[in-house]
């Protein structure tokens, strides 16, 4: 049988990066086992529904290369993909569970609901519900829906025992069933609560494995209860580890980001980390060293270098937080891995962005001095400024020009050597610029050694203290604008 699971958002805003990682440890361990990941949107609760949020989760999976075989936008042969569009199958499941005994109707109203919390909180019992309509005679029922008073579908639940959870992750976790109420599995709407919608469709789309949030822990008895009442081969759970706020306490939510003041920046959101230089690669093993290790000491990876040796039963069940503090380290690794053409593609919008103009050539040549100095592609606005910007706009005085080893009269000389070598040049590459340049340097300096000369060029080519080194530097400029640059740099000692 092929391992089938199920990524089941629900369409109440962005792809947090707690989901993000359920998602990534699915796909991983259908990848090795050859199987379908497939995406179901979970839109039962129209009151918490988002316009845009299915095409904003769907984009933060594609961006992090998380691709479906099934899903609401490419279909599949256990269609529709989105609940709300599949509504008459809850409702004959329901009817069912009633018909057989394990499900009834309810037709307590909202006053009457609320009365029911008072009373029985004074009591000391939170469950919010007593079960009154879960005995009632079937005249009586036929009676009430015969008035057309709304009612909900509830669930059984047995009255004592234990129901026993079996978990991939967490073993065997034992629930007294005297702790649970009848939950509600079809609403007066017509739509069905989670509880039902994810029993029908985990069985009639042949998932093999359910993977979620361990919030959902607490409700697993009652989804075995259903497993049970409806006669199904019940799927394996596997609920993944809470991720914990920096601090180590408390879920990771959206209201975590005011933790700052020198400290990462707590990214909540995946496109937050898209649109601060990350790259998916780098998210990906952000997320996966959370809950899971390779066993060894590996520390940068790429899911395809994990996935023959991924499995959910390794999933650690503690929670645990991100590792915010080595985000940018990881990232950074990753960066230096890219090819360099791929590495310019991925800038390119960064620095649209900053409102330069690209020039993909000019990029490639700074490429190798750059690639290991990026941590985020956001870095490569300021590194490459003086690439993009105006020669006019470098603004600098004789006075920064100038070293101790370095005097205006000998800076002024090389300076204006290097423009005439830069003007008159037959080949103008990294060779012939590099060495040129140094024996410039040294034949200018007091001490005969070119670095005090080569700094204060680099400085002079590119206005910034971080750049990318001199000579490479030159070369991206081009020919005529590293004259308009050593022009201006002359002009200052006139
Ligand atoms: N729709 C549920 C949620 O977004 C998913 C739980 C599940 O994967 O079964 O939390």
């Amino acid at each position: 049988m092929s391992v089938r699971l199920r990524f089941a958002p629900s369409p109440t805003g962005y792809l947090h990066i707690g989901g993000a990682r359920t998602a990534l440890f699915s796909w991983m361990f259908v990848k090795r086992h050859g199987g379908q990941f497939i995406l179901r949107i979970e839109d039962t609760d129209q009151k918490r529904f988002v316009e845009g949020a299915v095409e904003e989760i769907m984009a933060s999976m594609r961006w992090l290369g998380l691709d479906w075989d099934e899903g609401p936008d490419i279909g599949g042969p256990y269609g529709p993909y989105v609940q709300t569009e599949r509504a008459a199958l809850y409702q004959e499941w329901a009817n069912w569970l009633v018909d057989n005994g394990r499900a009834y109707k309810c037709f307590a109203t909202a006053e009457e609901l609320a009365e029911m919390r008072v009373e029985l909180e004074a009591k000391g019992d939170r469950s919010g519900y007593d079960r009154r309509y879960r005995d009632m005679d079937a005249a009586q029922v036929a009676e009430l829906e015969a008035q057309g008073k709304p009612y909900v579908i509830r669930y059984k639940m047995p009255l004592d025992g234990v129901t026993v959870v079996e978990d991939l992750i967490r073993g065997e976790v034992v629930f007294e069933n005297s702790q649970f109420t009848d939950a509600v599995l079809m609403k007066s709407t017509g739509l069905p609560t989670y509880h039902l919608a994810h029993v029908v469709d985990d069985h009639f789309m042949e998932i093999t494995h359910i993977t979620r949030g361990d919030e959902w822990l607490s409700s697993a008895p009652l989804h075995f209860q259903l497993w049970q009442a409806f006669g199904w081969e019940r799927p394996l759970y596997a609920h993944m580890p809470v991720i914990l706020n920096p601090s180590g306490k408390g879920k990771l939510s959206k209201r975590t980001q005011s933790f700052q003041d020198g400290q990462w920046q707590v990214l909540v959101k995946v496109d937050e980390y898209e649109e601060q230089g990350y790259i998916p690669v780098a998210v990906n093993n952000f997320i996966a060293n959370v809950g899971w290790s390779s066993g060894d000491d590996l520390e940068i990876f790429t899911p395809e270098e994990i996935i023959p040796r991924f499995d959910l039963a390794d999933v650690n069940s503690a929670p645990t937080s991100l590792p915010y503090a080595k985000l940018d380290w990881i990232n950074g690794q990753h960066i230096q891995q890219m090819d360099d053409v791929e590495l310019a593609k991925a800038l390119k919008p960064f620095l649209e962005a900053a409102g330069y103009e690209v020039n993909v050539e000019a990029l490639l040549i700074v490429m190798p001095s750059m690639k290991v100095r990026l941590k985020r592609l956001t870095d490569a606005e300021e590194f490459l400024q003086f690439l993009f910007s105006d020669d006019a706009a470098i603004e600098l005085t004789a006075d920064q020009l100038v070293h101790n080893q370095l005097p205006a009269d000998a800076a002024r000389n090389g300076y204006e050597q290097a423009l005439a070598f830069v003007q008159t040049t037959d080949t103008f590459d990294l060779d012939t610029i590099s060495t040129t340049l140094m024996s410039i340097g040294e034949s200018v300096t007091t001490t005969g050694k070119a670095g005090p000369f080569l700094g204060k060029l680099r400085l002079a080519m590119t206005g910034q203290n971080v750049s990318p080194p001199v000579f490479e530097s030159m070369l991206a400029l081009g020919r005529e604008r590293t004259a308009a640059r050593l022009k201006q740099v002359v002009g200052l000692f006139a």
